[in-house]
């Protein structure tokens, strides 16, 4: 509303050619319809004081559905519904941008590949991967916290960005996710299909010079955990 009269404002002072404005408006039925409303004053008194304005009204409520819907499919991930890769290294460069900025605080980030998954798909077939993903994908996401940013970054790895959280919780968090996904094997059409994550973390640091400096750590502790036997967590600081 402050923004709507202003633009009208501005126009009916004469600071602004013509009066353009994107709005919602509240309908009788208490949903809302997104408005352009466009409008020109064509008559001014000799003091400049406006008597006869004219314009439109447009409901454009289809068209921001539609921008919405186009957001959300740049964003994320068709498959489990995550962030994609290209959303997850935006939202890693703004907490690094963030951690620069104001210190004093520590974000963690984990690096998550499934184990052996393609004998997944070899034994039981593609769309059963495919919702083994989903599946992990599911389980992750319930160990998460609100500000936690899940992606998928890759055909069956993930990653998270832990904000505000230092090594030991996030180490914590990440046992407690690999042990989920070992004791719960999936159900697929009356399959079972046993799956199990590798994962590898490192703290986000201000000496990170991009986000795929800590993801590069990550990668590393991760490979670490599959050399080492798979199904379990490794960390990797920063000096390592
Ligand atoms: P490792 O324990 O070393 O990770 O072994 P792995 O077999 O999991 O090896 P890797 O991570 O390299 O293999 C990834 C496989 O995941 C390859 C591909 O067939 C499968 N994959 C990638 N994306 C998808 C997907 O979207 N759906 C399904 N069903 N499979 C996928
Ligand atoms: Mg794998
Ligand atoms: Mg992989």
């Amino acid at each position: 509303l402050e923004h709507l009269n202003e633009h009208l404002c501005s126009h009916l002072d004469g600071r602004l050619s013509h009066f353009a404005c994107e709005h919602r408006v509240r309908t009788d039925q208490g949903g809302w319809k997104w408005i352009l409303s466009r409008g020109l004053v064509v008559r001014r008194d000799p003091h400049g004081k406006p008597l006869r304005m004219v314009g439109t009204i447009t409901d454009i409520s289809e068209r921001k559905r539609m921008e919405q819907e186009l957001r959300e499919m740049a964003t994320t991930d068709y498959l489990t519904g995550l962030a994609n890769r290209r959303h997850f290294l935006e939202r890693v460069t703004e907490e690094l941008a963030r951690l620069k900025r104001d210190g004093g605080h520590q974000a963690v980030v984990l690096l998550l590949d499934l184990d052996y998954f393609k004998a997944v798909n070899d034994t039981y077939g593609h769309s059963a991967g495919d919702a083994v993903i989903r599946h992990f994908a599911r389980l992750m996401r319930d160990c998460l916290r609100r500000m936690d940013v899940p992606g998928r970054v890759g055909g069956e790895e993930f990653s998270v960005l832990l904000p505000d959280t230092d090594i030991d919780a996030a180490l914590h968090l990440a046992e407690r996710l690999r042990a989920r996904v070992a004791e719960a094997p999936v159900q697929v059409d009356h399959q079972q299909i046993p799956v199990t994550v590798s994962i590898g973390l490192t703290l986000l640091t201000q000496a990170d010079a991009s986000p795929y400096a800590a993801l590069q750590r990550a990668d590393l502790a991760l490979y670490r955990a599959k050399d080492r036997g798979r199904n379990r967590v490794e960390v990797l600081s920063a000096g390592d």
